[in-house]
């Protein structure tokens, strides 16, 4: 006997979704060996995915303010994974970890207190992440130049990183390609289409839609929502910044996401709806006054694009994995954090898959929703 022979054929996958979790589950598993399907209600660019819109920071420490410890431990878990998984892409992907930037106007100095109190909270619960940073004067001109005329002080958040969501999608989109994943664009699929498929073909569905999946999460109940945002994207020649930046403020806190090329990501509203229309008044000045505020180069900016997406979001903002039948699993509540989670995702689902076993999900505590064995009467 060969070894060979006793080494179990990798089984199909089917994959719902070719989103963010959809792109990088299919490559993953196509690389191991699975031949993989993908179906996607949009187009091979993302034109439906959060994925597309978001700005794609990597940003656990400043994340922190808004979610739950065991996200920020994702996170970390994530930033030298994605540094592993770039490193495997056919394209070049723009990756960067300088850290991130907290600011605020004199006025909301109790933001900024607010915000330092909940750091040192996730970070007693977490002694493992890297240090934050007061800094002011001379050094706060030597991390950032061009915002320190403006403001006096700040947070530096070390190791954060950032990197083009699009770049992303489409070097994903090549590597499927390479691997001779099958991908059906313009395909909507629902999850009993799905269940059909595995009843003729076996192995694994993975149920990556983001919101697209609502009616189905979880069976039975309409509890997976969406949180809109509006993002503005523009092109600033007259402003360099190093690294993310955040504005504190009691209203409309912003973030500022530096790209290639003088290409600036400013956002991003939150909202409690499933409106995907397009980005209102009110919230577009907001985002770019905000962003004035904080650089006035921003008045001779080109607006690129103006978008809105809504973030799949479980009642309890956190992400999980649930299983609704053997060897079917639905993947969502992402949320604001799917790019900074992702690899732990990733890591953990395909962990169960080949080993039935849930030892990064338990040891990050992603909710990971199997059937309890019946009990052994
Ligand atoms: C404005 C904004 C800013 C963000 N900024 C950040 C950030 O800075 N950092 C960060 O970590 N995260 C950020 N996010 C969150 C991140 O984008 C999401 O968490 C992530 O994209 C979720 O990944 P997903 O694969 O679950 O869903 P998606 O990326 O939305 O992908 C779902 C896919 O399913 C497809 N689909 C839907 N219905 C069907 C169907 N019936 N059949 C087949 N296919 C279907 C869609 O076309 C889509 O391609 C942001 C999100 C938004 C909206």
């Amino acid at each position: 006997m060969t070894a060979s022979l006793t080494t179990p054929t990798p089984e199909p996958v089917l994959i719902l979704g070719a989103g963010l979790m959809g792109r990088l589950l299919g490559w993953q598993l196509a690389v191991q060996g699975h031949p993989v399907q993908i179906r996607d209600v949009g187009s091979p660019e993302g034109n439906q995915s959060a994925a597309r819109v978001a700005a794609a920071m990597l940003a656990p420490l400043a994340e922190a303010a808004v979610t739950e410890a065991n996200v920020v431990a994702m996170g970390q878990y994530a930033l030298p994974r994605w540094r592993e998984l770039l490193a495997q892409l056919p394209e070049p992907v723009y990756f960067q970890q300088q850290g991130t930037l907290i600011l605020w106007h004199r006025q909301d100095a109790g933001e900024a207190h607010r915000f330092s109190g909940l750091l040192g909270a996730t970070r007693q619960a977490l002694p493992e992440l890297p240090t934050p940073e007061n800094v002011q004067g001379a050094r706060l001109a030597e991390l950032e130049p061009a915002v320190a005329q403006r403001f006096h002080q700040g947070i530096y958040l070390p190791d954060e990183g950032q990197l083009d969501n699009r770049q992303l999608l489409q070097a994903l989109l090549a590597a499927l390609v390479q691997q001779g994943v099958q991908l059906h664009w313009n395909t909507p699929c629902t999850l009993e289409q799905a269940l059909e498929w595995q009843a003729r073909h076996g192995g694994w569905v993975l149920d990556c839609r983001g919101l697209g999946a609502q009616g189905d999460w979880p069976i039975p109940g309409p509890t997976l929502r969406g949180v809109r945002g509006e993002v503005v994207r523009l092109h600033a020649p007259d402003v360099t910044l190093q690294r993310p930046t955040r504005l504190l403020h009691p209203r409309y806190p912003i973030y500022i996401a530096p790209k290639q090329d003088h290409v600036f990501v400013i956002g991003a509203t939150e909202i409690e709806t499933n409106d995907l229309s397009p980005a209102s008044v009110r919230s577009t000045l907001e985002l770019l006054s905000a962003a004035y505020a904080v650089h006035p180069g921003f008045g001779e900016a080109r607006i690129l694009e103006l978008n809105t997406q809504c973030r799949p979001t479980l009642p309890d903002n956190l992400p999980a994995v649930h299983q609704p039948a053997p060897k079917v699993l639905q993947i969502n509540g992402l949320y604001r954090h799917g790019f900074m989670i992702s690899p732990a995702v990733l890591d953990a689902v395909i962990e169960h898959i080949h080993c039935g076993t849930q030892t990064l999900a338990n040891q990050l505590q992603l909710s990971f929703n199997t059937p309890k064995p019946r009990p052994v009467n």
